[in-house]
């Protein structure tokens, strides 16, 4: 059994406590590994190493960083199947998705952040006849980072790239319920030679270890992906402290479906944008609206694909849906789908619980299921499941459809399919979402602003908007000489 150890000042040490936590596998319901333990004393360790790597690491230069970085995204690159393999055990998912796109975006992720720093460029303000401004775009200093459990390494890595390139150093946690990948890259980055210090990984409970970071009075700015129930609480220790907050929080995205949408793309793309990864993906839509016209085509077609999706051993390739992520997980799930039933919902396919044999008989795994008949306004409707769970209704017109897709307290992500352009372009203008996909989904451009609005979050990562997170401007005003 694999004993995991926190990444501190370049090695790999155990917690101050000595106490460990079990890590379990979900396909099996098994404990497979341990995971430290950490309280505030590990990340007091933590820190205080990342404060001795800051000046070093912040003078070396865009180039020195950018080679740096350059050979970690390497070296992912060469353990990708490990990676991927350790990514499937810790999660559940399919082996072939954490390949195909986790462990493939952990690698992008480097090689975009460390390529991005090198074209980053700040303003000037001139002002005529008087002086010149220049601003000057300066790393924090120690940033901490924290992330979720359904994409583990990849947007871990979407936080700590970054925050690397633009001079910070890093104090970082995954979740207690993932942490493998986040070990192995402790020891990529001591095989890429990245100085001691200046990528601090520390496992453990959020509300121990990930509040110690949050609360500690040297990390000046957090970068948070995860619940909104969390990220409320995080804020209300950060705000008071002034650090610089970015928040990426939950989500209950709509699909929207007009009836001069492509039919067949509209289908396929909705059942990935449904069940990848379980549902358990930020920008998956659980709540899909048809219009009345081709609703019972579209539905009966969904509900037939999604009935021969493929619930199974996430080690195997023909594997469509593995185990969800943890049993309280497969419990949160199952209890939404009896809400969704007391609330007057009719499931047209899925939700039961999937017995596997052999090895497999303890694991977390549920059929993917759409419910129908249910109100905007009900729970299952307005709280997000993150589970392989969709909601469908029809609506009449692009006002119907646009209230109900705006009509959340979420504002991560929408998606439209209509091939006509002006009503595309219009929903576009009017979704409260921060986040717009038209005939497409998950189709991601790394420069582009990441993050969503209303409850699901604060702020924005990706490209040049998460440089800017990870520096700090100062204003230099030049008078003209005399
Ligand atoms: P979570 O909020 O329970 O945990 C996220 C991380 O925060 C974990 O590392 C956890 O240990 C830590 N944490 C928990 N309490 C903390 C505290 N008090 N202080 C500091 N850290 C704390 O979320 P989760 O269950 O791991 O992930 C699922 C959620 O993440 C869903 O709501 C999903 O929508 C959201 N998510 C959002 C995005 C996005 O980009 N908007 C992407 C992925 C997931």
């Amino acid at each position: 059994m694999t004993t995991i150890q926190n990444y501190i000042d370049g090695a790999m040490v155990a917690p101050v406590s000595g106490d460990y936590l079990d890590n379990y596998e979900p396909a099996t319901g098994q404990v497979y590994s341990r995971i430290p333990d950490s309280d505030e004393r590990d990340v007091a360790a933590a820190v205080a190493a990342t404060a001795r790597a800051f000046p070093e690491w912040s003078t070396w230069g865009e180039q020195r960083r950018y080679e740096c970085l350059m050979r970690v995204a390497e070296l992912i690159a060469e353990r990708r199947e490990e990676l991927a393999r350790a990514e499937s055990i810790d999660t559940g998912k399919p082996e072939k998705l954490a390949y195909d796109v986790d462990i493939y975006r952990a690698e992008a992720n480097f090689r975009f952040f460390a390529t991005a720093i090198l074209h980053f460029s700040s303003e000037s303000h001139r002002m005529e006849g008087q002086a010149i401004n220049y601003t000057l775009r300066q790393p924090i200093g120690v940033v901490g980072c924290i992330s979720p459990w359904n994409l583990p390494l990849y947007l871990f890595t979407w936080k700590i790239a970054p925050a690397l390139a633009a001079g910070n150093c890093v104090v970082a946690k995954p979740s207690e319920l993932t942490p493998m990948t986040a070990y192995l890259l402790g020891q990529i980055c001591i095989d890429a030679g990245l100085p001691p210090g200046v990528l601090n990984i520390v496992h453990g409970l959020g509300a121990k270890a990930g509040q110690a970071i949050v609360a500690h009075p040297l990390t000046k700015a957090i970068s948070f992906t995860g619940g909104t129930a969390t990220g409320r609480q995080l804020a209300a220790t950060a705000a008071p402290m002034f650090k610089k907050l970015s928040l990426e929080l939950g989500g209950k995205n709509p699909v929207l479906v007009f009836a001069d949408c492509d039919m067949e793309q509209a289908l396929q793309t909705t059942l990935r944008s449904s069940f990848s990864n379980n549902g358990q993906i930020c920008l998956c839509g659980s709540r899909v609206y048809v219009e009345r016209s081709i609703y019972t085509e579209f539905r009966d077609e969904l509900v037939r694909r999604t009935s021969q999706l493929v619930v199974g051993d996430p080690a195997q390739p023909e594997t469509n849906q593995g185990a969800l992520v943890s049993a309280a997980h497969l419990d949160k799930v199952s209890g939404y789908l009896q809400l969704a039933r007391e609330e007057g919902g009719k499931i047209l396919t899925g939700g039961e619980r999937v017995l596997l044999p052999g090895r497999l008989e303890g694991g977390y795994y549920i059929r993917p299921a759409i419910v129908e008949g249910l109100p905007l306004q009900c729970r299952t409707n307005q709280e997000e499941i993150f589970g392989p769970v969709i909601t469908l209704q029809p609506f009449d017109t692009d006002e119907e459809a646009l209230a109900l897709a705006n009509g959340t307290d979420y504002g991560l992500a929408a998606t439209v399919w209509t091939q006509h352009l002006s009503r595309a372009q219009r929903l576009a203008e009017h979704l409260q979402f921060g986040i717009v996909w038209i005939n497409c989904w998950m189709l991601r451009d790394l420069r582009t602003p990441f993050g969503g609005v209303k409850h699901s979050g604060v702020g924005r990562e990706g490209g040049v908007e998460a440089l800017r997170f990870f520096t700090e401007p100062k204003n230099v005003c030049v008078k003209w000489g005399l």
